[in-house]
């Protein structure tokens, strides 16, 4: 994944927010707590300019597409297909991120980290309605069947990140039901507005693909 290989925690001071890419690392040892600024010489220098309009919608761009990892291509694809779907395009565009496997993996809280959940689909460790699906992207539809293979029910990350998903009370999206001792689950809906968890602005978003 082109957008992932500069190491992560500079992504999170380029961005100005934490983006929790490194999984557990994040919540005991965070650079950007102690680095809160740009990456680079000019760093600091950086943060007390003044940002313009496309300066801002650029980096709310950014913040989503890095949270994701994916590439612009990618982020285009779904911009367009966005578009196209009826009803706001900025929502629209959330929820088709919100619905990629890889995501609902690590909503589960099966994996820690965006990059893990991409990694235990891709690598056919998970199963939707009987299937093994190895493409991260692939979007999940209301009653789909998720499973994790049986030989990784035993994983220690995967373990650990479910323990820690626990440990911190974080609270599984009403629209997917997962059975922990069963580790399987369903899509029992489409998420609603105010449902999708992406802290971003997603109408600086649209702003900076329409912008002529
Ligand atoms: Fe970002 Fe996590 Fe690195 Fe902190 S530890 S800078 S949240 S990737």
């Amino acid at each position: 994944m082109s957008s992932l290989r500069s190491p992560v925690c500079k992504l999170c001071r380029r961005e100005g927010v934490k983006l929790f890419l490194k999984g557990e690392k994040c919540f005991v040892k965070c650079v950007f707590e102690k680095r809160p600024y740009p990456p680079g010489p000019s760093g600091k220098a950086r943060t007390r300019k003044k940002i313009t309009d496309y300066g801002l919608r650029l980096r709310e761009k950014q913040r989503l597409r890095r949270m994701m990892g994916i590439n612009e291509a990618q982020m285009r694809r779904y911009y367009d297909e966005a578009q196209r779907l009826p009803g706001r395009t900025g929502e629209n565009l959330l929820n088709l991120l919100e619905l990629r496997l890889d995501n609902v993996v690590r909503k589960i809280g099966l994996a820690a980290s965006p990059r893990f959940a991409r990694q235990l689909v891709g690598h056919g460790h998970v199963m939707v309605n009987g299937k093994r699906v190895t493409i991260p992207s692939y979007a999940v539809q209301p009653g789909d069947q998720i499973q994790i293979d049986k030989t990784m029910k035993s994983n220690f990350f995967v373990d650990l990140a479910q323990q820690n998903h626990e440990r911190r009370a974080t609270v599984m999206p009403s629209w997917i039901k997962w059975d922990k001792a069963e580790s399987k689950g369903e899509i029992l809906r489409l998420p609603e507005k105010g449902e999708v968890s992406f802290p971003v602005n997603d109408q600086y978003i649209v702003e900076f693909y329409t912008r002529r």
